[in-house]
């Protein structure tokens, strides 16, 4: 119980009365009276955690505290049979290290960190020693190791000849997210899957800060969950959230090629309750594909996904807004990056971009392996446009005719020197372009997933801006990945297991939550500061003037009279950079003085203290006429 002196210490009481007195707790005045906010909440439900999400991370937290007997409500955006966010959608390969390996898999990671210094020694230590984990948690739970494979992404760093992944996708529905999901669901005397409840905001303590609860929305209304122990953030990125997209990605639009409920509300929860965010620009992706009209993702592997690009083998560029190409069109993409003078970075793409391919390119083959021969019926359904010439082609698609025709020109000349001057493309790759008709089919930017979103420490607490955790609030997965730079992939998916083992593990370690309570007395208005500065008001003695002008900032100067001569002029108040204005802090009173006049020339490079010593001595001169 906080005696009132305690409580007025507290920066935030303020807030924290004002929310308490809005839910009509401020009737008694009795300076020692407590009330606990906690208490004041109309609860609905009532469990030992709240998990908000349930993909892979949401799923494998609920597992452990369920093994630990806990009763834990799940809360998914979607309904039945969507859930599962990215990981039901994704290729379900695991990172795995064998334990005499865990050395060097610290230095592979610290290399694929590169410069990004806040995924630190730590945090990579706390991975990699979950990693050694992570295939016999599968295999506990169901699942059986479909290949272990060597497949470093980034296979000149050191320490890469170790890198495994544990590829489970086509394994009798042993896939990753299958497993997790049937051992969740396995688990339904403790683990209560809510489905079409999206979390909509986190119920805070205002004054101790401390996460009770989490409000979510139905049809029906607004139900407030008790958390006991804590609650678990493990709600995806925002790959659907194209404002979000926008904001931190630096991309006027792209679309997700996982789930469509990954609209970044856990961010939006944690900014609201005080949180920090990081690796808020780091995403794996994009990757330049056509965008299904029929379905909310994309075709995904005309372009940029790893091993693969259908514009490999035919006569088919991409160029970009003006008519141009900016990337070589089959380069094996990083997660999205590409090596940049030495240092490896996002791909840079231009929008909107074209696929261009000639005619010999549309019989070769489709450029989506599911598409149809000669691609007849996605040029029926105009998903590819056509024309006769590149510069009908290149006024469909709205693009300067005389770019486009020229770059097919530059194109074909480097496919006949087998040296792609402008995007590297392999000698193997360049195939030219030969008679129309011609066509191009629109691409978007499309994301695999964002790794952004609430920082957190190695315990998976969710932190603010000042480092301190936010009491009770843990999260798990991509939502605040500790991913800051480029991505080995099948580190999400590891990282999945391991955040939720650990969010799962806080949360066991918490009691059950006792209400905090605050004094009442705290209601009453602090005393009024005001830490307001006034212009400083100099005095001017016998036969002295005081006057004010600006150069940089506000100068005054006092000027001394000697009968009808200007005798001295000291500076009061001179705020203008130093280092910069001094030449013109000695040059011009001593030439007004010289002068007798104020009509001097202002010191070149210090013009604007110039001016604003010679207005203030003006000033102050206006005083003496006055
Ligand atoms: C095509 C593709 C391939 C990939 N391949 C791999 C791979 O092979 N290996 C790998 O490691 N990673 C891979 N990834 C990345 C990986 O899938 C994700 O990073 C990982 O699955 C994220 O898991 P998560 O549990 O954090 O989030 P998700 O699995 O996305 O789950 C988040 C859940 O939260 C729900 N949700 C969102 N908002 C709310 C709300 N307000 N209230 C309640 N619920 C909410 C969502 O509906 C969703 O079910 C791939 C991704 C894609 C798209």
């Amino acid at each position: 119980m906080l005696s009132r002196k305690e409580f007025l210490k507290g920066a935030s009481a303020t807030a924290g009365i004002a929310a308490l007195a809005s839910i009509g707790l401020g009737r008694k005045t009795a300076a020692e009276e407590t009330v606990a906010y906690a208490d004041s909440i109309a609860w609905n439900a009532e469990y030992d955690a709240v998990i908000v999400g349930f993909g892979g991370a949401g799923a494998i937290a609920a597992i452990e505290l369920a093994d630990a007997g806990l009763d834990v409500v799940v809360l998914e955006k979607a309904p039945y049979g969507h859930e599962g966010g990215n990981t039901r959608y994704c290729s379900q390969r695991f990172l795995h290290v064998a334990e005499e390996d865990r050395d060097k898999m610290v230095t592979y990671m610290k290399n694929v960190r590169g410069l990004y210094e806040n995924m630190d020694d730590e945090v990579i230590d706390f991975l990699v020693d979950g990693f050694t984990k992570t295939t016999a948690y599968y295999e506990k739970l169901g699942g059986v190791a479909y290949e272990l494979k060597h497949d470093p992404e980034f296979p000149t760093f050191e320490g890469s000849d170790i890198v495994t992944k544990c590829y489970t996708m086509n394994n009798g529905g042993k896939g990753f997210w299958p497993v997790i999901r049937a051992a969740a669901i396995e688990r339904s005397d403790h683990i209560h899957i809510w489905y079409e409840s999206p979390a909509q905001r986190l119920i805070q303590d205002p004054y101790h800060k401390t996460i009770l609860g989490v409000t979510i929305h139905r049809e029906e209304g607004d139900y407030h969950i008790r958390a006991k122990r804590g609650v678990i953030l493990a709600c995806g990125g925002f790959e659907a959230n194209n404002r979000m997209v926008e904001d931190y990605l630096q991309l006027p639009y792209a679309i997700p090629l996982g789930s469509p409920y990954n609209t970044g509300d856990g961010i939006t929860m944690a900014l609201e309750a005080g949180a920090d965010l990081w690796h808020m620009s780091a995403l794996s992706g994009p990757f330049l594909e056509f965008q299904n009209p029929n379905t909310t993702i994309p075709f995904r592997q005309l372009m940029g996904t790893l091993s693969y690009s259908s514009l490999k083998d035919t006569s088919a560029i991409i160029v970009g807004a003006d008519g141009t190409r900016f990337v070589n069109e089959t380069v094996g993409l990083k997660h999205g990056h590409v090596m940049f003078h030495g240092l490896y970075i996002r791909v840079p793409i231009s929008l909107p971009a074209w696929a261009i391919f000639d005619e010999k390119a549309r019989l070769l083959k489709p450029l989506y392996r599911v598409w149809s021969q000669g691609m007849e019926k996605e040029l029926e359904k105009g998903w590819i446009l056509k024309a006769d010439t590149l510069e009908e082609l290149a006024e469909t698609i709205g693009v300067p005719a005389e770019n486009l025709v020229a770059q097919i020109e530059r194109y074909n000349a480097y496919c006949e020197s087998g040296v792609d001057e402008e995007c590297g493309r392999p000698a193997e790759y360049l195939t030219a372009f030969t008679d129309g008709p011609y066509y191009a089919l629109p691409l978007v930017p499309a994301m695999i997933n964002t790794q952004g979103g609430p920082t957190r420490n190695i315990e998976c607490e969710v932190l603010d801006p000042r480092g301190n955790a936010i009491p009770r609030l843990y999260s798990a997965g991509e939502l605040g990945s500790f991913y800051s730079s480029i991505y080995q992939g099948a580190g999400n998916l590891a990282e999945c297991m391991v955040t939720g083992w650990k969010a799962a593990e806080k949360i066991l370690a918490n009691e059950d939550y006792k209400p905090e309570t605050i004094s009442l007395a705290a209601a009453e208005k602090a005393e009024q500061i005001d830490f307001a500065m006034k212009d400083e008001e100099f005095e001017a003695g016998e036969d002295e003037y005081i006057g004010v002008g600006y150069g940089i900032g506000r100068i005054v100067v006092k000027v001394r009279m000697d009968g009808d001569k200007i005798g001295s002029i000291q500076y009061l108040e001179l705020n203008d950079t130093l280092g910069i204005c001094d030449p013109a802090v000695t040059a011009i009173p001593a030439a007004i003085i010289e002068s007798q006049s104020t009509t001097v020339d202002a010191v070149s490079g210090a013009t604007r203290t110039s001016q604003g010593i010679i207005d203030a001595v003006n000033d102050a001169l206006s005083k003496l006429k006055g």
